[in-house]
């Protein structure tokens, strides 16, 4: 893990380098702020002008002093990542392409739906882990993000809509951290950005609305809860470790025991009792589809307070993984409810725009030479199917 430290001290110091402050905590604008010898209120006054009104210039902050905001112009600085393009879908997805520092892209997704505007935030460029079955983890892996560049997106998606104010008509109303990337890598910068999400003075969505996704980071999960209590989804997509591990490749470090045991661990911290996990399940054509699968993750999710989401998989170029044939995917859905689970089937939206679930790939300037692997290996041989 290469997380990026956003700790003051570290960042103000070196050689005139400006210190963002749209990724800072609420505490460490606190910090920060006491370190320039000002009150705490200050803190909450900057939080309310950056993420509640989308102001990125000190000179109007008007309830701050001009000696304050001439201070703040020299030591500090409010700068979302950059905004490259932006796409409409048919279906009302928006897509982002946000350049990050260094010159790599990521993505980032907004869908509408009849109750809810939920935003899919990316926490890396580019993903280690390799899923066989995404688009990011065949583009390698470049860097974590910052949580200035993290929280900077969902700032980018409420500005777009001119949503930023706390309400209840606002458009982005629930986050999901299922973008490019696996969150619980860039544990600290992903936390600072979940506060933000989650705190009054800044964007005020309920902990319920906020959603990190993980493929299985165990001892992750278990740090997680002792600091945070968002919801928590895990990509689960077989029902047996010798499947998972060819499809989720961290399983062979932690299997799936150990997962469900973690997000069973997960749920006993929190305060609400009907808290549940939300198990995600990509269905492969022939490989993850057939009834034998259906019947054996229902059993095995049995003890656990979850709901089922499946997705049925989006192709995409570097893949021979076929979508799900309606009738299989019924066929699935069936057996678990018939289980007595609570399922629910992922629709495909902004496929017109590759913005769907699977499809988020961005520019990645690849370190792992995986991307250039998968383009050899697309020509040279099939892909094979397990299961
Ligand atoms: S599914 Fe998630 S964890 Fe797996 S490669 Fe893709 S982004 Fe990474």
């Amino acid at each position: 893990m290469t997380a990026l430290n956003t700790d003051i001290n570290q960042t103000v110091e070196p050689q005139e380098e400006k210190i963002n402050l749209l990724g800072l905590s609420a505490e460490k604008l606190v910090e920060f702020f006491a370190s320039l010898g000002e009150k705490p209120f200050r803190a909450t006054q900057v939080l309310k002008w950056i993420h509640q009104l989308g102001v990125d210039d000190f000179e109007q902050m008007t309830n701050l002093s001009k000696a304050l905001r001439e201070r703040l112009k020299i030591v500090a600085e409010i700068r979302a990542p950059e905004v490259v393009s932006q796409h409409d879908s048919a279906d009302g997805t928006r897509k982002w392409l946000i350049r990050v520092a260094g010159g790599s892209c990521i993505e980032t997704v907004f869908i509408p739906e009849k109750d809810r505007g939920t935003l899919c935030v990316s926490s890396q460029v580019g993903c280690s882990l390799d899923c066989s079955f995404c688009a990011t983890g065949k583009q390698g892996f470049n860097r974590d993000l910052t949580a200035a560049e993290i929280i900077g997106q969902v700032w980018i998606a409420a500005k777009s809509f001119d949503s930023l104010t706390v309400g209840a008509d606002r458009v982005v109303s629930n986050v999901v951290m299922m973008g490019m990337g696996e969150p619980l890598l860039n544990f600290d910068n992903v936390v600072d950005a979940m506060s933000l999400m989650l705190h009054d003075c800044a964007y005020g969505l309920s902990k319920r609305r906020v959603t990190l996704s993980t493929s299985g980071v165990v001892p992750a999960i278990d740090r997680l809860g002792e600091v945070s209590d968002v919801s928590l989804a895990i990509s689960l997509h077989a029902p047996n470790d010798e499947l998972r591990n060819e499809l989720v490749p961290i399983n062979r470090k932690y299997p799936i025991a150990m997962l469900l045991d973690s997000a069973r661990r997960y749920l006993e911290k929190m305060p609400d009792t009907h808290r549940k996990i939300t198990v995600e399940y990509t269905l492969i054509d022939h490989v993850n589809d057939r009834d034998e699968h259906a019947k054996q993750l229902a059993k095995l999710l049995k003890d656990l307070p979850c709901k089922i989401n499946l997705i049925p998989f989006n192709p995409f170029a570097q893949s021979d993984y076929k979508k799900v044939t309606n009738t299989a995917l019924n066929r699935f859905r069936d057996i678990l409810y018939k289980e007595g689970h609570i399922v629910t089937v992922r629709t495909t939206r902004g496929d017109d725009i590759a913005a769907a679930c699977g499809q988020l790939a961005g520019t990645v300037n690849d370190k792992t030479r995986r991307s250039e692997r998968y383009q050899n290996q697309v020509v040279e041989s099939p892909v094979r199917f397990v299961g």
